[in-house]
């Protein structure tokens, strides 16, 4: 795949305005960025801005990596700009950053700076959306226009519809389709140092906030591997490219070094999903197996936002309205089983030790992510949207689209979710997935001692074999809150209560 120019750019720049915004959100990176790409050619003078906007901010608790990993990376950005302005003959650019309500800070900023037209990129949550439409109104009122780009997916909104003109809801299908509309255009780099002479030096007076000016203290980021910024994100995926082949063979396995780490980076835009997706297709069509698996990936990423988009209801209800009846576990011994699946003590290893995964660092293996969620709607038989809950404000990568696709496949409420009467066995799952355990005693210690195969179902360990490892269940570690096969079959019939129709 040779060099692409992007349509129009061959041309002398006629620039049509004479200064712009730029308004970063979940973009945090200065190459390969559309809407930094499309002021930078269309004005003369460029600014950049960044709000920690106050209506997000204000109910998170005051320790929150997710909070400390944007803070990093808008210093990032701040660099990152400062060089590009440098190496094009700008002396000062850099990052505006301000704190305070979104819309009111950016229209204001928008008016002392004086400029004509606003940049962003698309962010189709309904939030953002609804967040977008009022700063758009407000910007009007100031006669100043607001331009979106798509730049958080490859193919967005209704880029990719079946032949009869309809969004697709199963994947198959829609990756046949995405595969086949794929072209060296839709992953090209925007070519932003083209034109980064446009870059404005920073107005008199901007600092940036520290952590403690927008009010949070800092979390255990800095101890995680998680490296913040762009230059995080390329770090990560340098690393990711010498094992990308091996990706279908290992991405299971959560004792294994597989899968990317890149979530939170694709989540707050750290990294380029077109660079992402151009590296995994050349090596796909180079024969690669893990990369096309991981381009699989990627694509699901695309199929989850495309079915928010087209189906917003999904937040807080069953994407198959049928299942909104199910009569989940309510009560008291529900909250109970809740707070143990939260904090890890359902007395299976393999969930318990994949909760204090998320709870220590942010992070859970995809193999888990099904594993933890199957069991707390199919063993606990809780509401789905419970979890989906506790993983919006424990995971650092959290997206909404991916978070409610991936609780709805696992509760069989969604599009394309497994079959309600497929049920994870837990304790099988384990044996497969962390067969000698090494996940497992990572997180839970305690559980160290036991031979391999039992390490999967403590429960079943003679008295002779706790006692040699040194373990008293019941104390050291819980017994199982359910037993599997009992709680299937209370599954298989909440779920037919409600006559499925898939
Ligand atoms: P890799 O295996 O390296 O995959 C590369 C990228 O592809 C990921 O970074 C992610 O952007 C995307 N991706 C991978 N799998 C999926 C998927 N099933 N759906 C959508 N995108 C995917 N992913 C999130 O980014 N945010 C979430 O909030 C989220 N919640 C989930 C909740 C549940 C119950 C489940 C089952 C999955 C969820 N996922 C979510 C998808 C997936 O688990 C994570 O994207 C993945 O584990 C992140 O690790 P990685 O970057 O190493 O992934």
């Amino acid at each position: 795949m040779g060099p692409i120019l992007m349509i129009g750019d061959t041309a002398p720049v006629e620039k049509s305005l004479d200064s712009a915004l730029v308004w970063f959100r979940r973009d945090l990176r200065a190459d390969d960025h559309a809407a930094l790409y499309h002021a930078l050619k269309a004005a003369r003078r460029v600014w950049c801005v960044f709000l920690f906007d106050r209506d997000i901010l204000d109910p998170l608790p005051r320790i929150d990596r997710r909070v400390e990993f944007i803070h990093d990376s808008v210093l990032g950005l701040d660099a990152q700009l400062r060089a590009l302005g440098n190496s094009h003959g700008v002396e000062g650019a850099g990052l505006i950053v301000r704190h305070g309500h979104a819309v009111s800070l950016l229209t204001q900023l928008a008016r002392e700076l004086g400029v004509q037209a606003v940049y962003c990129n698309h962010d189709d949550e309904p939030a953002a959306l609804a967040r977008d439409a009022a700063a758009r109104g407000a910007l009007a009122d100031a006669g100043i226009a607001l331009h979106s780009s798509k730049d958080h997916v490859v193919f967005e909104r209704s880029e990719v519809l079946t032949a009869t003109g309809s969004p697709y809801s199963v994947f198959t299908p829609y990756k046949t389709a995405w595969l086949k509309k794929l072209a060296p255009y839709f992953v090209h780099a925007y070519p932003v140092a083209r034109h980064a002479s446009a870059l404005a030096p920073l107005p008199a007076g901007a600092v940036m906030p520290t952590l403690a000016e927008i009010g949070f203290e800092p979390s255990n980021l800095h101890q995680l591997k998680l490296p913040t910024g762009s230059s995080g994100g390329h770090e990560l995926l340098d690393d990711f490219i010498d094992r990308i082949d091996r990706y279908d063979q290992t991405r299971d396995f959560p004792a294994v070094k597989g899968p990317s780490y890149l979530s939170t980076h694709l989540r707050f835009g750290t990294v380029s999903i077109r660079g992402l997706a151009r590296e995994a297709w050349q090596r796909m069509q180079g024969g690669s197996r893990g990369a096309e698996v991981w381009l699989s990936e990627l694509v699901w990423r695309d199929f989850y936002h495309q079915i928010l988009h087209h189906h917003p209801h999904v937040v807080g209800h069953a994407f198959k309205p049928a299942y909104d009846d199910i009569h989940w576990e309510q009560g008291k011994q529900a909250d109970a089983w809740f707070a143990g699946w939260c904090q890890g003590r359902t007395g299976y290893p393999l969930v318990d030790a994949a909760m204090l995964q998320i709870n220590q660092s942010g992070y859970m293996h995809n193999r888990l992510r099904m594993v933890v969620a199957s069991f707390l709607v199919k063993d606990l038989g809780l509401d789905w949207r419970r979890g989906e809950a506790y993983f919006a404000t424990h995971l650092n990568d959290f997206d909404l689209a991916a978070n409610n696709g991936g609780w709805q496949w696992a509760a069989s409420t969604g599009c394309d979710a497994q079959p309600y009467f497929r049920i994870f066995n837990p304790v099988s799952q384990s044996e497969k997935f962390d067969a000698e355990g090494r996940f497992i005693r990572r997180y839970l210690p305690q559980l160290a001692g036991l031979p391999d195969k039992l390490i999967h179902a403590p429960w079943l360990a003679r008295p002779v074999d706790l006692k040699a490892a040194g373990l008293t269940l019941g104390t050291d570690y819980p017994l199982p809150v359910v037993q599997h096969d009992q709680a299937r079959q209370r599954t298989l019939m909440r779920y037919a209560q409600v006559r499925p129709t898939a």
